[in-house]
């Protein structure tokens, strides 16, 4: 029964957060900016693992993130961005955009981008979840879970539960939201990112068409992962084959953003 009860309570509280829109067949987005809290939030967190992580010392790296970054700067609205981009010393293929422009990219990415247009896709689609305020929707959820186990706490209690069914319970909706410490993107947002993130791309004068390769690059690298937890870039941003199909269908659209070549 809490399980009913807990995903209830989960779907009530997600369900009146939803900020942005993405219309796919024009490149439309309408979104609310991030909240200034959140926009502070990104820069503590990135002060931080500026002063925990080493910075990579590889210059053609960071050559190459400066040179993708500044195609991407001006075709990308973030209100307030203070834009930032570091390269980070990680073998792990990863990259992430906070709220307010902080993007920080791991060494082990370029095995993957091999090219600029590469590393733009990838870049596009991080920066589109910020400019689609996604981050703030995860923090929603992540509140929102936290909301449920109290309030579930509080029903079951009244109900005159025992401790140890309660604790039970809060057990319970923590895996029902099956989040963990990383709280994956929904598939929908992760949709919304690829296609936005190849407009960004194409403005930037890269061939969206790219973007295609490099997701496929990126779940053949996977493929071949075999053993072992997913790497935090696709325990965040679950990637299958109709997430690439989705993308290459989208590419009537991006190609008319597309005046590089
Ligand atoms: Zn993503």
């Amino acid at each position: 029964m809490w399980k009913c009860l807990a995903s209830l309570l989960i779907a009530s509280l997600l369900s009146c957060c939803a900020v942005s829109s993405f219309d796919p067949a024009t490149g439309e987005v309408r979104t609310t900016p991030a909240s200034s809290n959140l926009i502070a939030k990104g820069s503590q967190q990135f002060e931080e693992m500026k002063r925990k992580k080493k910075r990579s010392n590889n210059a053609s790296y960071k050559a190459r993130v400066d040179r993708v970054a500044a195609r991407l700067k001006p075709v990308i609205e973030i209100p307030n961005a203070r834009w930032e981009f570091v390269v980070f010393e990680d073998d792990t293929p990863n990259a992430f955009a906070l709220p307010g422009g902080k993007v920080g990219v791991h060494s082990g990415l370029f095995q993957i981008t091999k090219t600029d247009a590469g590393l733009a896709a990838v870049l596009g689609h991080e920066i589109a979840h910020v400019v689609l305020n996604h981050s703030q929707q995860r923090v929603n959820q992540a509140t929102g879970l936290a909301i449920a186990t109290i309030v579930l706490d509080q029903v079951l209690r009244e109900q005159g539960a025992s401790d140890g069914s309660r604790a039970q319970a809060a057990t319970g909706v923590a895996a029902v939201g099956a989040l963990g410490v990383v709280l994956p993107y929904s598939r929908k947002a992760e949709y919304q990112a690829d296609k936005l993130g190849a407009i960004y791309m194409a403005r930037a004068g890269y061939n969206p068409e790219e973007a295609v390769s490099l997701w496929r690059r990126f779940a053949s690298w996977r493929q071949k992962q075999s053993k072992g937890e997913a790497p935090e870039f696709l325990r965040t941003h679950p990637l299958d084959s109709n997430r690439i199909r989705a993308l290459q269908d989208f590419m009537p659209v991006a190609r008319k953003e597309y005046r590089g070549g």
